[in-house]
C-alpha cells in the first residue's frame, strides 16, 4: 500500500489527498467498503485470506435497507439480474400449518425490494465493480500495529503494508479486533447451530413466490427460493457448541426434518453431504468502541449478531457506505473514523440485541412455550410485526455531504 509512486494499490484510482486505506477481508462487508471508496475516489486495497473464491455457499435476505446500500453503490441492477425476488413470507408448523403469511403486496410493499441471492454470486458482482489487483488473494493478517509517526501498519504472512487507514472487516473472530480491543469479549455462543445448503431438487418442489420458515420444538427449517429453480435452505436447532453428526450432516438433518411438511424431505433427499455447511451460532458482545484512530471495524468483525433477523450482510452493506462517505467528506481520517463509531454502533447494537430476543423465541422447545409462540404468531397481523421492523428497514444512504454541515447521514 506503501508505495514509492505515491498511488494506492494496483489498479486504484484515487483523488489526491484522499487517505489510503487497506480493507482486511474480502467478504460481503469488506468488498463493499471497497468499492463504495472506490466510487468515491478514495485509494483501496483489501487483503484475503482465502486463496480461491468459494463457489460453495448459502444463501442471503436482503432486505431493503441493504438493497438501498447497493443502490448507493451502484449495484442495484447487477443484484436484481441475479437475485429472486422476495414472494409471499410464510410461518409454518411442521405440519404444514400456516401460522403467518405475508404478500408481497403488504406493508414490505411499500418499504422496497427483498431479494435473495446466492452468496457467492453477491460477492462476485462486488469483486466485479472493483479494479484488477484490488483484492490481494491468499494474504492472511496476523495484526495491525502502528508506525512510528502514529500511522497503521497491518501484518500479514507476506510481509508488512502501511497505510492511511485501516478497516477490519474480516468477521466473526476478526483479528484486527484482537489487535485493536485486545480487552473486549470475544463471540458468545447462541446455544443453537445452524445448517445452510443450496440445493437443486429435481422437479421443483418449491413455489418460486413463498419463501419462509418453519418453527417446531427448539428446531426451525427455513426455505428460501433463488434464481433458476435452485433453493436455500437452512436449518437450526439446539445442540451444544462443538457438536458433530458422526454419520455426517445430511444424516442429522433427515433425522430431524425427514418427516416435516412438503418440500423439507425432497429438498433434504436432494442436498448433497459436501454441500452443507454447519456452524454455530454466535454473536458479539457490544464492543466499547468501533474505531480508534485510524482503525476500525465493520461488518461481523464489529457487531456479529445471530441470523434471526438476516440482517449481519444487510449491517455491513450500511457500514461500508457510510464509512466511504465519511471517509471521503472529512479531511481528517480520525475524525472521519470517530463520526463512524457514533453512527454505527448505537444503530448495530440495537440490532444484535433484538436478533438475539427473536432467536431465543423462535429456538424455544418447551411444548407450553412452543404452543403460545404459535398462538402469537396467529393472532398478530404481520403487518403490525413489519411496522416494528421500520426502524430498521428505512434506512437510507448518506447523501454527500455539503461542505461544512454536520453528520454523513444515515439514519436509524
Ligand atoms: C446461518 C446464517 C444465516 C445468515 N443469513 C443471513 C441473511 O439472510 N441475511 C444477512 O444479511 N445476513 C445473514 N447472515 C449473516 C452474514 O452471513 C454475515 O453477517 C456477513 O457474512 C458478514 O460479512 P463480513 O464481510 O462482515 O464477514 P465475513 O463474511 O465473515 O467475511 C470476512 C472475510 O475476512 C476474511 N478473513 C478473516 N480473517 C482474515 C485474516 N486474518 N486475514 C485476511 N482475511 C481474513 C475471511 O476469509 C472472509 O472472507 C447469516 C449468517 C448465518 C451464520
Amino acid at each position: 500500500m506503501d508505495r514509492a509512486d505515491g498511488t494506492g494499490p494496483a489498479g486504484t484510482t484515487g483523488r489526491p489527498g484522499r487517505p489510503r486505506v487497506m480493507v482486511v477481508g474480502g467478504g460481503v462487508g469488506g468488498l463493499a467498503t471497497a468499492v463504495a471508496l472506490h466510487a468515491r475516489g478514495v485509494p483501496v486495497g483489501v487483503l484475503e485470506r482465502s486463496a480461491a473464491e468459494s463457489g460453495a455457499g448459502s444463501g442471503l435476505t436482503l432486505w431493503p435497507n441493504g438493497v438501498r446500500a447497493l443502490e448507493a453503490i451502484g449495484l442495484g441492477p447487477a443484484v436484481r439480474e441475479h437475485s429472486l425476488p422476495g414472494g409471499t413470507a410464510v410461518i409454518r408448523t411442521p405440519s404444514g400449518r400456516y401460522l403467518s403469511r405475508l404478500d408481497p403486496g403488504g406493508a414490505l410493499g411499500d418499504r422496497g425490494a427483498v431479494v435473495a441471492v446466492h452468496r457467492a454470486e453477491l460477492t462476485g458482482i462486488l469483486r466485479a465493480a472493483l479494479p484488477a489487483g484490488t483484492v490481494r488473494a491468499g494474504v492472511t493478517v496476523t495484526g495491525v500495529r502502528r508506525d512510528g509517526r502514529g500511522r497503521p501498519v497491518v501484518v500479514t504472512d507476506a510481509g508488512e503494508e502501511t497505510a492511511d487507514v485501516v478497516i477490519g472487516a474480516d468477521g466473526l473472530r476478526s483479528t484486527v479486533r484482537d489487535s485493536l480491543l485486545p480487552a473486549s469479549r470475544g463471540p458468545r455462543y447462541a446455544g443453537y447451530t445452524a445448517w445452510r445448503m443450496i440445493v437443486e431438487a429435481p422437479g421443483n418442489p418449491v413455489d418460486p413466490r413463498e419463501a419462509g420458515e418453519t418453527m417446531g420444538r427448539g428446531e426451525r427449517f427455513g426455505v428460501v427460493p433463488l434464481r433458476d429453480g435452485r433453493v436455500y435452505a437452512f436449518a437450526t436447532a439446539r445442540a451444544l457448541e462443538g457438536d458433530r453428526s458422526p454419520d455426517g450432516e445430511r444424516a442429522e438433518l433427515l433425522r430431524r426434518f425427514g418427516r416435516w411438511h412438503a418440500p423439507v424431505p425432497r429438498l433434504l433427499a436432494a442436498a448433497r453431504e459436501k454441500a452443507i455447511l454447519r456452524h454455530d451460532i454466535h454473536d458479539l458482545p457490544p464492543l466499547p468502541r468501533l474505531a480508534r484512530g485510524r482503525v476500525a471495524l465493520l461488518g461481523d468483525a464489529a457487531h456479529a449478531m445471530t441470523p434471526n433477523l438476516g440482517q449481519g450482510a444487510n449491517q455491513a452493506l450500511e457500514d461500508a457506505v457510510v464509512i466511504a462517505a465519511l471517509l471521503a467528506d472529512r479531511p481528517d481520517p480520525e475524525e472521519a473514523l470517530a463520526a463512524y463509531d457514533a453512527e454505527r454502533r448505537p444503530r448495530t447494537r440495537r440490532v444484535v440485541a433484538r436478533s438475539r430476543r427473536a432467536g431465543r423465541v423462535a429456538q424455544w422447545h418447551r411444548p407450553a412455550a412452543v404452543g403460545l409462540r404459535e398462538t402469537l404468531l396467529r393472532l398478530t397481523p404481520p403487518s403490525l410485526a413489519l411496522r416494528a421492523m421500520a426502524p430498521i428497514l428505512d434506512w437510507t444512504p448518506p447523501t454527500p455531504r455539503p461542505t461544512g454541515s454536520g453528520r454523513a447521514g444515515g439514519n436509524e
